[in-house]
């Protein structure tokens, strides 16, 4: 399935500490605890458990620049 704008794009952390952003029909449709990113990256996402990540992923930010930026790149 191909994220579109009809979803809600919900930013995730990956493993790496990057965040992306995801619709929430990825989201509902996960496949093996791994998420496709609106950039098109597949990436298993950080345990909960784990802190936000800091560094957005600019493909996804440039599909939704009025998100919040991750915290390591607040101004
Ligand atoms: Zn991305």
């Amino acid at each position: 399935m191909q994220p579109t704008d009809r979803f809600a794009l919900i930013a995730v952390t990956s493993q790496g500490g990057v965040v992306h952003l995801v619709s929430d029909a990825v989201i509902a449709t996960c496949d093996a605890g791994r998420y496709v990113a609106a950039c098109g990256a597949t990436f298993i996402p950080a345990a909960m458990t784990e802190p936000d990540g800091t560094d957005d992923c600019p493909l996804c930010r440039a599909r939704q620049p009025q998100l919040p930026q991750a915290r390591g790149q607040r101004r």
